[in-house]
């Protein structure tokens, strides 16, 4: 399936289409995916889709919105409760710097020494998995190994909405670093 960002990359890599092709074209994505995170890709852009255009979608294919709600609301219960625990450690580690040279290196290895998003192998900076802006710490349970690339995308925003949209968005990678931080 071919990768779009958002529906905005969609529309500028396809000026000329109608909106009524590129949702076609997403329908279409969602109903060949053979693997589920091209299934959930495309579920996810459907979802995120103006409301006006899900009466063409509607028109199409009369029984998507079971099949893609089922694959969002999985998502949304996961985002939801990834909240409910960041914020409890917001309060819990606010003042938290204790990240050692020791725990950095074993953080380093359980990704193989590779940005723990897009898996490159640049050279490393920490990154604040919940962004310090937020509350997150800098210590062991809020920092992973990530590529300077990736770590001025991602910036300030949350990890459950960034990554899905990113070109090398990869689900057991994301089940890997949920796992990584006891979120899954
Ligand atoms: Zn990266």
């Amino acid at each position: 399936m071919q990768r779009y960002k958002n529906e905005k990359e969609l529309f500028n890599q396809n000026p000329i289409a109608s909106q009524k092709e590129i949702i076609h074209e997403i329908c279409f994505c969602f109903l060949v995916a053979k693997r589920n995170t091209d299934k959930e890709q495309a579920a996810w852009l459907i979802y995120k889709l103006n409301p006006k255009y899900k009466e063409y979608i509607n028109k199409w294919c009369i029984d998507l919105d079971d099949k893609y709600e089922k694959l969002v609301s999985n998502r949304i219960k996961k985002r939801n409760e990834m909240n409910r625990l960041s914020q409890k450690r917001r309060h819990q580690k606010h003042e938290d710097f204790s990240l050692t040279n020791e725990q950095w290196e074993e953080t380093c290895e359980s990704f193989n020494y590779c940005c723990a998003y897009c898996r490159g192998e640049e050279k490393l900076t920490y990154d604040h998995f919940i962004p310090f802006s937020k509350g997150g710490s800098f210590g062991k349970d809020n920092i992973v190994p990530c590529c300077t690339t990736c770590n001025s995308s991602k910036n300030n925003k949350d990890f459950i909405t960034w990554y899905p949209k990113q070109i090398f968005y990869d689900m057991e990678q994301e089940q890997k670093i949920l796992n990584f931080f006891k979120y899954a």
